[in-house]
C-alpha cells in the first residue's frame, strides 16, 4: 500500500491558508474544516510551510496571544518533510513516528497533491490487517 492509495481512498482535499493570514484565521479554518493542520502553499501551489495544533499549543505556552495580528508565516514550520505518491505506507508511518509529527504533505515535482495524517495511515493499516486476518481464516477453514 502506497500514499497514492491513501489519497485515492481519502481524496486530495487540501486545507490551506496564505502565509500572510493571521493565526486566528488559521485556527478558524482548522476548526471549520475539522482538521489538525493547515498547509501554506506559495502562488504556484508549492509547499512552503505547515501550521498544526501543536504549533498552536507552543504559541499559547510562549504567551504570544495576539492571534489576530500575528501572521501564520511567523509561526509555521518551513523545513517541510514530504512524502511521494510511491512512498509505502509503512515507510511514511516510520518517518512520522521517528520525526514526531502527524502530518505528511504529498508532493510530486514540487507540487502539493495532498496531505496524509497519521490517523489516515493507521486507518488504512487496520483495514489491511482485518483483510489479512479474514483471508487467513478463510484459508484455514478451507
Ligand atoms: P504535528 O504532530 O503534525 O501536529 O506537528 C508537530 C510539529 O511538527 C509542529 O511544529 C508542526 O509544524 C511540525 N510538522 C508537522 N508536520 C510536518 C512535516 N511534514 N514536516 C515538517 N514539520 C512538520
Amino acid at each position: 500500500m502506497k500514499l497514492e492509495d491513501v489519497l485515492a481512498a481519502k481524496g486530495r482535499r487540501l486545507v490551506t491558508v496564505s502565509a500572510k493570514s493571521s493565526v486566528a484565521d488559521a485556527i478558524r479554518t482548522m476548526h471549520a474544516e475539522k482538521v489538525g493542520a493547515v498547509l501554506v502553499p506559495d502562488a504556484e501551489g508549492c509547499p512552503v510551510g505547515i501550521f498544526t495544533e501543536r504549533d498552536m499549543v507552543r504559541l499559547y505556552a510562549d504567551g504570544d496571544r495576539d492571534f489576530d495580528r500575528l501572521p501564520v508565516e511567523a509561526r509555521m514550520t518551513c523545513s517541510l518533510v514530504v512524502g511521494r505518491l510511491s512512498m509505502p505506507v509503512d515507510e511514511a508511518l516510520g518517518l512520522m513516528t521517528e520525526r514526531r509529527f502527524r502530518h505528511l504533505p504529498v508532493v510530486e515535482d514540487g507540487k502539493l497533491l495532498g496531505l496524509v495524517s497519521i490517523g489516515d495511515l493507521v486507518k488504512i493499516k487496520l483495514e489491511e490487517t482485518a483483510q489479512e486476518a479474514q483471508a487467513l481464516r478463510s484459508y484455514i477453514a478451507s
